[in-house]
């Protein structure tokens, strides 16, 4: 049975409780054109954003798609210019797509606050072949500690031990993955509030696997629903503690239901990082549910944002 969904919808409203705004966005975008498409015509789409670039390079296997464009954070009207007919002459392809949420907070305190909680409950599944040795789980943090004011590696003893930092970026999948997950919170939001912010977001890499999302061409990217799409990605997980103790049990023989919720809540509270827990114990992976209500939603949130 397919599970629920938790409706992006729902998310937001709860998180407007606490003072958390939600904004979807493209973060960047990569695309190619053929020859009918003078590069004069590109100029204003550039010059939109001063990260944007363009190159004279070739699409491999696509030899007349000979210019490569990167767009950062390109807006609605950027967007809407690229699906009009009147800069793009000929054929053009999209190859890399970054969709991104921000949960914009109103204080640093906040900010730590959300992400520990996403943290603790974020679950990103990886679609591998089957008999493939790869696990399901990747979690791997991308820079070493800052050490900066509110980092919590800079009073850490256990140097073997690392902390999940506020400054480090959690990669949720390896970089060769044609779908990927990535969450940061030490930069402020590229939207235009500048707030502090928790960032998730999902990279889709490559012809093929933007066409699975159902994208052809800019005006899908225009219609496209944000908030359906994060209902399906924001997969947030909730334990059942019982099935994490019963997972987790030493001993081969059944063990009464009191005392498997006792060691499923010890193993609980033993890890910060849900995704880092799995990558290391992929076994426990089913005792795990999707938060699929508001209510459910609401209850794990409390035990952070008291
Ligand atoms: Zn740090």
């Amino acid at each position: 049975m397919k599970e629920k969904n938790l409706p992006m919808s729902t998310v937001q409203r709860v998180l407007k409780k606490n003072g958390i705004e939600v904004v979807f966005y493209i973060d960047r975008i990569r695309f190619y054109t053929d020859t009918r498409t003078h590069k004069n015509n590109l100029a204003g789409v550039i010059n939109s954003n001063e990260k944007n670039n363009l190159q004279f390079k070739s699409l491999s296997k696509h030899i007349y798609l000979d210019k490569k464009i990167n767009l950062f954070q390109p807006t609605k009207e950027t967007l809407l210019e690229l699906a009009n007919n009147d800069i793009l002459s000929g054929d053009y392809a999209i190859t890399y797509i970054e969709f991104a949420v921000d949960f914009l907070v109103k204080n640093k305190k906040s900010r730590n606050t959300l992400s520990d909680f996403f943290d603790k409950h974020l679950f990103n599944q990886r679609s591998v072949k089957k008999n493939s040795a790869t696990s399901k789980f990747h979690f791997k943090y991308g820079n070493d500690c800052k050490k900066k004011k509110y980092c919590k590696e800079k009073n850490n003893t256990d140097s073997d031990k690392e902390s999940n930092c506020i400054c480090k970026t959690r990669y949720f999948t390896p970089p060769k993955d044609k779908i990927r997950m990535a969450v940061y919170s030490d930069k402020r939001t590229k939207t235009k509030s500048k707030k502090y912010c928790v960032h998730i977001e999902k990279r889709i890499v490559g012809l093929k696997a933007i066409k699975k999302n159902n994208i052809y061409t800019f005006q899908n990217i225009v219609d496209f629903n944000h908030s359906e799409f994060w209902s399906t990605n924001l997969d947030l997980r909730k334990p059942n503690l019982s099935a994490l103790g019963r997972l987790n049990s030493f001993k081969r023989k059944k063990t009464k239901k009191g005392a498997d919720g006792k060691r499923g809540k010890n193993e609980w509270n033993k890890f910060n990082v849900l995704q880092e827990y799995l990558r290391d114990h992929p076994h426990s992976s089913s005792a795990f549910k999707k938060v699929d209500t508001e209510k459910k939603f609401e209850g794990l949130l409390k035990n952070f944002f008291k």
